[in-house]
């Protein structure tokens, strides 16, 4: 068999509509296929952005690509997530430079989890801290630098939740010491899609869950409690930990795409400039 050719690709060079750094690259977590008008007509209605999202339909596995018309409308609504289609989990996620989209990970997505039931001393910054750090990862939480946290009757914090796991439920809170004064603290997830009550993991529901069989899934805990609306605005300061950090950097990335591209610019003028007068004489 003859050796497989290898080739060098050209990258995109200059301004160009087509830009990576406008794009995302999203996934709607349904086994079933979604059809590409009634994704548009959902996003066009719920993404009020200043110029409409291109969306191409990128795979039969519900993955399309989103052309926003700036780099700020594209972080607004990867900042104002987690979005659904007909219920069902929109996964976003930036391209980078090189990325295929087969190797992106969907498994990710950021939410807000409200915190009910603790006892009102113990609605701290450092408990806040303590709790979103028990999910894999703390992306910002709704918190003052002093004193007592009740502007709202529960906690808030942004987290990114791996949709391959089951959704956690709450914690026991021990008091005293004495585990038959334990507290159930619940968490309750804002924008939650549908998810499966027997096994807790969004992305499918019951009728084909293959992780719990109906004996121990119907007595699982799981239910509609665990979904809320998004909380009202509050005066309490949101703390950016992970996401505004990564959305800076990405303004940052673009800022030194475009000063390179300017640098560039001047070089190439300054040798036409060169030539030119190597010509006169
Ligand atoms: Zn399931």
């Amino acid at each position: 068999m003859a050796d497989s050719e290898i080739l060098d690709l050209e990258e995109r060079v200059g301004d160009s509509e087509a830009n990576t750094s406008l794009c995302l690259m999203g996934k709607v977590l349904n086994p079933k296929p979604l059809n590409l008008g009634t994704i548009t007509n959902i996003i066009n209605s719920a993404w009020k952005t200043r110029v409409p999202v291109g969306i191409t339909p990128w795979s039969n596995t519900n993955t399309f690509l989103f052309k926003f018309g700036s780099v700020e409308d594209k972080i607004a609504i990867l900042m104002e997530g987690p979005w659904l289609i007909m219920n069902n989990l929109l996964v976003l996620k930036a391209l980078e430079d090189g990325m295929v989209v087969s190797e992106i990970d969907f498994s990710s997505c950021p939410i807000w989890v409200q915190i009910h039931g603790l006892p009102v001393d113990k609605m701290l910054r450092q408990n806040v801290e303590i709790i979103g750090k028990r999910f894999g990862k703390l992306l910002a939480i709704e918190a003052t630098e002093g004193g007592l946290l009740i502007n709202r009757s529960f906690l808030r914090i942004r987290v990114e939740i791996n949709t391959n796991l089951p959704l956690p439920k709450g914690f026991w809170l021990r008091r005293n010491g004495d585990s038959s004064l334990d507290l159930w603290i619940s968490y309750r997830y804002e924008k939650l899609p549908d998810f499966c009550y027997w096994c807790g993991r969004i992305g499918h529901d019951n009728k084909v869950c293959r992780f719990e069989t109906k004996e121990k899934g119907s007595i699982s805990g799981y239910g509609p409690e665990l979904r809320t609306r998004r909380a009202r605005k509050s005066d309490v300061q949101v703390v950016e930990i992970g996401e505004v950090v990564e959305a800076q950097k990405e303004r940052e990335r673009e800022k030194r795409k475009k000063k390179k591209k300017k640098k560039k610019g001047k070089e190439i003028r300054g040798k036409i400039k060169f030539k030119r007068k190597e010509r006169h004489v």
